[in-house]
C-alpha cells in the first residue's frame, strides 16, 4: 500500500501509490479521491484500507488551492475546506490527496502534526508558512518535514507570467521544461519555504508524471489521487 513510510520520534508518515486498492479503469488501484468521478464505493473501500493500515481514522480535506488551515481533534462530519490539516491527537491521522501537487507531512516532537496540500497556487498563497504558523500556535517549537513526490520542474510547463508568480515567493522554483519552455518546480519552492523557516526536509524522490505507480493529473487528466498521511504514534 505504501510507496514510502517512516516511523520516527513518535510519528508515522507514509505515502500511498496505486498498489493495494480496488478502483478500476482510469483510477486503477488505490484511488483515495472522492471528487474525481471514480465509483464512490471503491473509494470508500480504498479509504477503509488506508485507515486499517495506519491504525486510525483518516481525516481528509476539501482542498481548495489556498492557504486555509484547519485544526482538528476529532473526525469531522464534513471534510474541512482547507489546504492544511493540523492535529495534536494521536487518535486520528491527517491526510493530503495529490496527483502532481506537493504533499508535505510536518511533525514536531511537541506532538503536533500536519498534512499540507502545496500546489502551485497554494505555494503562492503561502500555505506552507500558514501551516507552520498554526503548528507553532499549538506549541510546536521545532518541526521537520517530509516532502513527497510531485510533478517535477521539467514536466510542469507553464506560461511565463505564471512562472513569475511562483518565482516571486520562491525564486528557485523557476525552471525550464523538457522542451526548453518556461516551467515551475513547485516542490523546490516548497522546500525553499521550509528551509527559510529552518525546517529540516526529507525529500522523497520521484516525479508523478514519470512514475507509473503514482497518479498524475498532468499525464492522464482523468485519474485518481494518492495520499500523504501522518499520525502520532507511541514511540
Ligand atoms: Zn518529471
Amino acid at each position: 500500500m505504501f510507496t514510502w513510510e517512516q516511523t520516527t520520534g513518535g510519528v508515522h508518515r507514509a505515502l500511498t501509490g496505486r498498489e493495494g486498492g480496488v478502483s478500476r479503469g482510469a483510477w486503477l488501484g488505490l484511488n483515495l479521491g472522492l471528487h474525481v468521478e471514480d465509483d464512490p464505493d471503491a473509494v470508500r473501500e480504498n479509504r477503509s484500507r488506508l485507515a486499517a493500515a495506519v491504525g486510525a481514522p483518516v481525516v481528509y480535506m476539501d482542498q481548495c488551492h489556498g492557504a486555509e488551515v484547519a485544526v482538528v481533534d476529532t473526525v469531522p462530519e464534513v471534510a474541512p475546506s482547507a489546504d492544511a490539516l493540523v492535529t495534536t491527537s494521536a487518535e486520528l491521522a491527517v491526510a493530503v490527496l495529490v496527483a502532481d501537487c506537493v504533499p508535505v507531512l510536518l511533525a514536531s516532537p511537541d506532538g503536533v502534526v500536519a498534512a499540507v496540500h502545496a500546489g502551485r497556487p497554494g505555494l503562492v498563497a503561502g500555505v506552507v508558512d500558514a501551516a507552520l504558523d498554526a503548528m507553532r500556535d499549538l506549541g510546536a517549537s521545532a518541526v521537520d518535514a517530509v516532502v513527497g513526490p510531485s510533478v517535477c520542474g521539467r514536466c510542469y510547463e507553464v506560461p511565463a507570467a505564471m512562472r513569475d508568480d511562483v518565482a516571486g515567493v520562491a525564486p528557485l522554483a523557476a525552471t525550464v521544461s523538457w522542451t526548453g519552455t518556461t516551467a515551475v518546480d513547485v516542490a523546490a519552492g516548497v522546500v525553499a519555504r521550509l528551509t527559510a523557516r529552518d525546517v529540516p526536509v526529507t525529500w522523497v524522490p520521484g516525479c508523478t508524471r514519470e512514475r507509473d505507480d503514482l497518479y498524475s493529473y498532468r499525464r492522464d487528466r482523468t485519474t485518481g489521487r494518492f495520499a500523504g498521511v501522518v499520525r502520532r504514534v507511541a514511540s
